[in-house]
């Protein structure tokens, strides 16, 4: 799959559309969800376009990568969920859900987030 230079976290990177960020560093760019699925629903994209986690893991620079990880668990610190349990989620593809094609991983916390998913 092509990375679509128009999708809406390429838009929010571009300072097209705005964002309510949560952190920023040379490589990542965090920001709230629009609607948020618990009391905190982060969600951390790295600046590169990347569409999915596969993507991601094939062609990110190991800098990439390992300031993206460091990111995600800092992130989390700073929202104040480390303590109390949080959520990661990453959409890879259709049967995901995958909504937005530019890489990205959820952080939700600050409440119980039950099953990891419904059971059939
Ligand atoms: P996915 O299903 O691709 O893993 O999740 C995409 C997420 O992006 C959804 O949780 C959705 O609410 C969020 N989202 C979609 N458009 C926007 C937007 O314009 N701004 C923000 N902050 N979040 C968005």
């Amino acid at each position: 799959m092509s990375y679509d230079t128009n999708n809406i976290f390429a838009r929010i990177l571009r300072g097209e559309i705005p964002c309510r960020k949560a952190y920023e560093d040379d490589h990542v760019l965090a920001f709230h969800d629009i609607h948020p699925q618990a009391p905190t629903h982060i969600l951390v994209i790295p600046k590169g376009s990347y569409v999915s986690a596969a993507d991601f893991g094939a062609k990110a620079s190991d800098a990439e990568i390992a300031a993206f990880t460091r990111a995600v668990s800092r992130i989390a610190a700073e929202a104040g969920v480390e303590g109390s349990g949080y959520r990661l989620i990453s959409n890879h593809g259709a049967d995901s859900h995958q909504e937005v094609p530019h890489y990205h991983v959820h952080i939700l916390g600050g409440r119980p987030l039950g099953r990891l998913v419904t059971p059939l």
